[in-house]
């Protein structure tokens, strides 16, 4: 038997996209735990090696924002008072002196209210919806499967209409994969 685990790199639209990656300082001692508990028992573990995870979580969420900041870093740097949802004062938390403080892209959790690298691109899933279920995950609460119960509501409703049927559910009615 083997157990393999992956340390959490934010993932673009879904509701983790704003969840903080830990610190290899944080997950060291998580995966030295799990590795002695599994050994004991028998189990084979493996882990990735949260130095390699960071460069994951840096490049995901930094390769744009870089660009804007590139666009921006002048505002970025003048300007980090008021609201804390512009884009420059966004940009301004990871710009430190000109430079750009790779840490602070991947370990913090960000606001939801923040734009992301990936806002323009559309998926249909609304933003507000991925709000939503992060709040119900930080309140430990558990969303029913749209695909055995009711609509969730995430924004493909519009996908439904335009195909006058019920969107992911009706697909499947019609490739006879209905359950
Ligand atoms: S049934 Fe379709 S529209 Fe409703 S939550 Fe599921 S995927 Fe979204």
């Amino acid at each position: 038997m083997r157990v393999s685990t992956s340390n959490h790199v934010p993932k673009a639209h879904t509701p983790f996209q704003w969840a903080r990656q830990e610190t290899a300082a944080e997950l060291d001692p998580k995966h030295r735990f799990l590795r002695d508990a599994c050994r004991s028992a028998g189990v084979e573990f493996s882990w990735n090696d949260p130095r390699d995870s960071f460069i994951e979580a840096v490049l995901s969420a930094a390769t744009t924002a870089s660009v804007m900041i590139g666009r921006h870093g002048g505002a970025a740097r003048a300007s980090t008072r008021g609201a804390s949802t512009s884009r420059a004062d966004t940009l301004g938390g990871g710009v430190r002196r000109g430079r750009v403080d790779a840490s602070w892209f991947a370990h913090r959790e960000a606001d939801t209210r923040e734009p992301l690298p990936w806002d323009h691109i559309e998926t249909g899933v609304t933003k507000s919806y991925l709000r939503g279920q992060w709040q119900d995950v930080l309140s430990n609460q558990t969303v029913p499967d749209c695909h055995h119960g009711s609509c969730n509501v995430c924004g493909m409703q519009s996908f439904d209409t335009l195909r006058g049927g019920e969107g992911r559910r009706g697909l499947r009615r019609e490739a006879g994969q209905d359950d």
